[in-house]
């Protein structure tokens, strides 16, 4: 795994990061935007996460003022993110449970971010990493679970499964780090159909189980 990883580490250098990376490093890793920008990604494409993230940011950047917010105007403010009545229910929610539960500050435990409606692990997981700079944690979405099957690192049928399998496959060092890696190689290498294998730097490593056809080399 860490031979993957180091080749990884060289070959994302150049790539567009994930939309919520981005968002993280921009507000200094802020906790409550890395937690709203993380629950508006799921099921959206990075551009469409990025835009909604920073229209919603601009109008409120605290639980405070995005709990005053009616869900009309969160609707309209992160339109056309997937779900995004369920979203913005969920957004108003949490903000105003951050607010009467835990002082106005972003739980940094797995236990407390799960009772926030609408966080799941995936989420808790990328906050914790990502604005709590946790080490104890790994993320798994689907391009994080799609490719630890491909590789070989686990055999399991879910993004949870997989996140467990992974503590127990994979040296702690990389822990923070697989999310960051594996989704850039996700979105723009290893796709969920059509995988360009003939030209991923991983060729020669990666057993490539369950992929079936790849797609074009691009040229240039
Ligand atoms: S060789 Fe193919 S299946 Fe393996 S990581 Fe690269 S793109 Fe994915």
């Amino acid at each position: 795994m860490s031979s993957v990883m180091q080749r990884l580490a060289k070959a994302i250098d150049g790539l567009d990061e994930p939309a919520v990376e981005k968002i993280a490093k921009d507000q200094k890793e802020d906790p409550f935007q890395v937690l709203i920008a993380t629950m508006l990604s799921a099921q959206t494409k990075d551009a469409v996460t990025a835009a909604a993230s920073s229209r919603l940011f601009r109008v409120a950047r605290t639980p405070r003022s995005m709990m005053r917010l009616s869900e009309a105007q969160l609707e309209a403010l992160i339109y056309p993110v997937s779900f995004y009545r369920n979203k913005a229910v969920h957004v108003k929610q949490t903000c105003r449970q951050i607010m009467t539960r835990f002082s106005g500050q972003v739980p940094s435990t797995m236990a407390e971010l799960l009772t926030l409606p609408g966080v799941g692990r995936k989420t808790a997981n990328l906050v914790l990493i990502l604005a709590h700079a946790s080490r104890e944690n790994i993320c798994v979405d689907t391009h994080v679970h799609r490719i630890s099957n491909r590789l070989g690192w686990v055999k399991t049928r879910t993004p949870d499964e997989t996140e467990h399998a992974l503590y127990r496959a994979s040296p702690r060092r990389w822990w923070p780090l697989i999310n960051l890696y594996l989704v850039t190689w996700g979105q723009n290498i290893c796709r969920p159909v059509y995988p360009l294998c003939p030209q991923c730097v991983l060729a020669d490593l990666c057993p490539k189980i369950g992929v079936t056809k790849v797609g074009k080399l691009v040229k240039g």
